[in-house]
């Protein structure tokens, strides 16, 4: 583990954390594509993740995002996500916030309080008509767990404001972010005086943009990732997988506070 970066972390009161697929991987979380196996192998990511996909076939591309929240709900977070919650809770750590690109709940589940969706959320769906956010009823998650239910089209509920169809709360292709949860982001990287980018390139625009910023103001950025092929270019890089290193790393910053 680099020296460097334990000392960064002990220096640092707020710190801002970029996720990526790679955190919730060791969940068993598959990635959007490593996703279209079985039943939507036969369809391609223009058709499950546009809105002209949507509205050419509601049914299919509901039942696509809901069969992905029930992998989620089945998944539960790994000492990765935990970690990240016990780091916020470290002595001499004011602020910590989680930037993150996953549609997944794991940080939420593990305990993390401030966490911005950068691309939406599986489990915050709208209506397609007039943006009026769905609940899900009590018994959704429940029926629909179990590991064994076979992939399928399911039909959109309706709104219940307008009778529109409710699509998924995901950022589809082609789709700007959040308006909100980019400006919240970019007000605590702002602010941030440590960078730590776990399980993504950080290279994709514009949340790439968020390194830039941190180092524009003179602050450190550092990758966490099991992939080499990042640790290019100035920033600092440890070679580490996000289950394994952050609890590891959340350890030895905490033992050389006594
Ligand atoms: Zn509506």
């Amino acid at each position: 583990m680099p020296v460097d970066l334990v000392a960064d972390i002990r220096a640092a009161r707020r710190i801002v954390v970029l996720t990526g697929a790679g955190m919730s991987a060791e969940s068993g979380i598959a990635t959007f594509r490593d996703a279209l196996t079985g039943l939507w192998s036969r369809f391609d990511p223009q058709t499950l993740a546009t809105r002209e996909g949507f509205k050419r076939d509601p049914a299919l591309v509901w039942g696509w995002y809901e069969a992905r929240r029930r992998g989620v709900l089945n998944a539960t977070p790994n000492a990765g996500h935990l970690a990240l919650r016990d780091l916020a809770a470290m002595d001499g750590v004011a602020d910590l916030a989680i930037v993150t690109q996953n549609v997944d709940n794991l940080h939420e589940r593990a305990g993390s309080q401030q966490v911005i969706h950068l691309h939406g959320s599986l489990f915050a769906p709208r209506c397609l008509a007039c943006a009026h956010a769905y609940a899900y009823a009590e018994t959704d998650g429940a029926g629909q767990t179990s590991p064994g239910e076979p992939d399928r089209p399911v039909q959109p509920p309706r709104c219940t404001h307008c009778g529109g169809p409710i699509r998924p709360g995901v950022v589809w292709f082609g789709e700007e972010l959040p308006t909100r949860e980019w400006a919240q982001a970019v007000d605590r990287v702002r602010e941030a005086d440590l960078l730590l980018v776990v399980g993504t390139s950080g290279q994709v625009y514009p949340a790439a943009s968020l390194p830039a910023i941190v180092e524009q103001n003179g602050r450190p950025v550092w990758i966490i990732d099991p992939d080499e092929g990042l640790a290019k270019g100035t920033r600092e890089f440890w070679n580490s997988t996000a289950a394994a290193g952050l609890p590891a790393l959340v350890a030895a910053c905490a033992r050389k506070q006594h």
